[in-house]
């Protein structure tokens, strides 16, 4: 089968796969785009503003939030969204707390450009900073309603949720969409080697043991998600 995205686009260092889209703003990959605007209309006719909070992610986005994490400039956060202390922490406790959250850059579905975090913008206050933790999506919280919407709509428009729950990788996720008929193809294109060779071409933090848990990283946080049901991908 002939690879879905070549080897800079897999690792989000180009972006010739994805289109810009500019009202609402997000970048995908052009069947993918296609297909949340008709998610998006369907969450419209039920009073949802559905809003990409972030879609394409170039490796270099990536990398600085790898970095801002990796230095302790950004809090690394348990399952439950509280932040974690650090203190007497290894270089591979604290690849492992990231990854808890965060891809590693090469190794982001959002590189791909058939993910896209979704908040309602109808719900938010003006000057609402949408912090994608927990609580937001918990009943009760801000984004429950958009929650419950999503589980029932998001499957007959192609899309599903890759880190649903939590199975000893990613946390659970749920505003992250998946676009299934495009990423269960793409995800066969970030191989060992593939992911290997970006990671030796760049000064990631922590780089050396990085490339010694590469095996592990590609199991547990890549392959390792919830897979769509059967109906959303064709
Ligand atoms: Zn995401």
């Amino acid at each position: 089968m002939h690879a879905m995205f070549n080897e800079l686009e897999i690792t989000g260092r180009a972006r010739t796969h994805v289109v810009q889209h500019d009202a609402p703003r997000f970048a995908a990959y052009p069947d993918v785009a296609a297909a949340f605007l008709r998610l998006r209309e369907a969450a419209a006719h039920d009073g949802i503003e559905l809003r990409p909070y972030s879609s394409f992610r170039d490796y270099a986005a990536q990398t600085r939030i790898w970095e801002m994490k990796f230095s302790g400039r950004a809090p690394l956060y348990d399952i439950e969204g509280q932040v974690r202390d650090r203190t007497g922490w290894d270089e591979d406790e604290i690849i492992g707390h990231i990854l808890d959250w965060s891809a590693l850059p090469g190794a982001s579905r959002h590189q791909w450009g058939t993910e896209i975090d979704v908040v309602d913008g109808a719900v938010m206050a003006p000057g609402y900073k949408p912090r994608l933790l927990p609580d937001e999506v918990a009943a009760g919280g801000l984004f429950a309603p958009l929650h419950r919407w999503l589980d029932d709509h998001i499957h007959e428009h192609g899309f599903f949720q890759p880190y649903a729950r939590y199975q000893g990788g990613m946390f659970p996720e749920p505003w992250h969409l998946s676009y299934a008929p495009v990423s269960m193809r793409a995800i066969d294109d970030l191989t060992l080697d593939v992911l290997r060779r970006t990671t030796e071409a760049s000064e990631l933090p922590g780089k050396a043991r990085v490339l010694a848990l590469l095996p592990q990283i590609l199991e547990r946080h890549v392959r390792n998600i919830v897979p769509p049901p059967p109906e959303c991908v064709w």
